[in-house]
């Protein structure tokens, strides 16, 4: 491990890092990662400089997978998972450690389906204290990267547009009348360059043909309303995290949203942060909207100089290259390319001559509130 520690001192590329997932797609990702994989297959999602498990159902369970590997020089992989745990202040910075332990704090994916994803949600962070021993549950956000030129209406699902007794859920669910779920939610069209906030408790799900990059609190917990998934079909116990129906259902949101209040609480528009001659840093979720991650869009034409501030970040390059140019030596960038960038690296300078585009996840906000347990 000690000959990491220079490594760690310096943008880390990130091996590819498919998963398995219960539905098929991850075209789109071949295509912007520029090697193999350009077609649909059972593993649509890159898990980004992942610490997270995939916890996939029954004989889907694989140790280890989610978790994101690089190859420190010549020597064999390891995960980022390790770096992090013997390198935690260079890694993640110190007030993060102060607050989050070795905990990552953000889980990121690029997520492409090529089919409608199953109807779900996830638990707040209170239910996930109290009845899944994390201290995250799993808020997340959609930031679409483009449509498929074959789906006609790209659109996703979300949160309840009529009163909707638990009761009345409870029988829809009971029945798998997935029609019925999907007609008491909004059906909310998206295109390239959308942002959507989706709370935990809120039932959601992407519609076919979009790709996008997906922040998430660290886990992978999800509640499966609908059990009928195109790979694999859930047990009871497996689409209630293990615990009983009723109590698990009890986290879901079932607040009438009025189309305004999606428009003014789950889209999020994109903020300038700075800009430098043609290059720009772009907001496009921030600790405004939720404490658990953020998001920004960088564009490089020229130059754009960077600090980390004390904080770690993941880079995934969308468009074009360019690169990064740092006390330690200058990283290029290339797009698909995934880098893991350790706090310690601090100011920096970006570099393009044909542009470049790049989305930076951040993860959850320090707040100096008491050290989370059990991360
Ligand atoms: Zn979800």
């Amino acid at each position: 491990m000690n000959a990491l520690r220079d490594i760690v001192r310096a943008p880390i590329r990130l091996l590819p890092n498919r998963v398995w997932r219960m539905y098929s797609g991850g075209a789109m990702i071949g295509l912007m990662q520029g090697a193999g994989g350009r077609t649909d297959t059972e593993f649509p999602e890159e898990w980004v400089g992942s610490s997270v498990q995939a916890r996939n159902p029954g004989s889907h369970f694989r140790a280890g997978e989610g978790l994101a590997l690089f190859s420190p020089g010549q020597g064999d992989p390891v995960t980022l998972k390790s770096a992090l745990e013997a390198f935690p202040a260079e890694m993640l910075g110190p007030s993060h450690v102060r607050e989050f332990g070795t905990n990552a704090a953000l889980l990121v994916k690029l997520l492409d389906a090529a089919v409608r994803l199953m109807v779900h949600a996830h638990p707040s962070k209170k239910f996930a204290a109290e009845h899944l021993g994390s201290c995250f549950g799993k808020t997340e956000a959609w930031f679409v990267l483009g449509t498929r030129p074959d789906q006609e209406d790209p659109f996703v699902l979300i949160a309840f547009r009529e009163e909707v007794s638990r009761g009345r859920f409870r029988a829809m669910i009971d029945a798998q009348d997935v029609d019925s779920m999907i007609g008491v939610l909004h059906r909310v069209p998206v295109r390239a360059g959308d942002v959507v906030y989706v709370r935990a408790g809120l039932p959601h799900a992407i519609g076919g043909g979009v790709f996008m990059v997906e922040l998430q609190e660290p886990t992978d917990y999800s509640i499966m309303l609908e059990r009928r998934a195109p790979n694999y079909t859930f047990s009871a116990k497996e689409s209630f995290l293990g615990l009983d129906q009723s109590l698990t259902l009890s986290v879901i949101d079932h607040r009438v949203y009025s189309a305004e209040d999606i428009a003014r609480e789950l889209l999020i528009r994109p903020r300038l942060v700075r800009s430098e001659g043609e290059s720009a840093e772009v907001e496009l979720l921030g600790y405004d909207t939720t404490e658990c991650f953020a998001g920004r869009r960088l564009t490089v034409r020229g130059s754009l100089a960077g600090d980390t501030e004390g904080r770690y970040c993941l880079l995934v390059v969308l468009e074009g290259e360019g690169s990064m140019n740092h006390a330690g030596g200058e990283t290029r960038l290339v797009r698909g390319m995934e880098l893991f960038v350790p706090a310690s690296v601090g100011t920096h300078e970006f570099r393009s001559r044909e542009g470049l585009v790049m989305f930076k996840s951040l993860p959850a906000r320090i707040t100096g509130k008491e050290p989370v347990q059990g991360a």
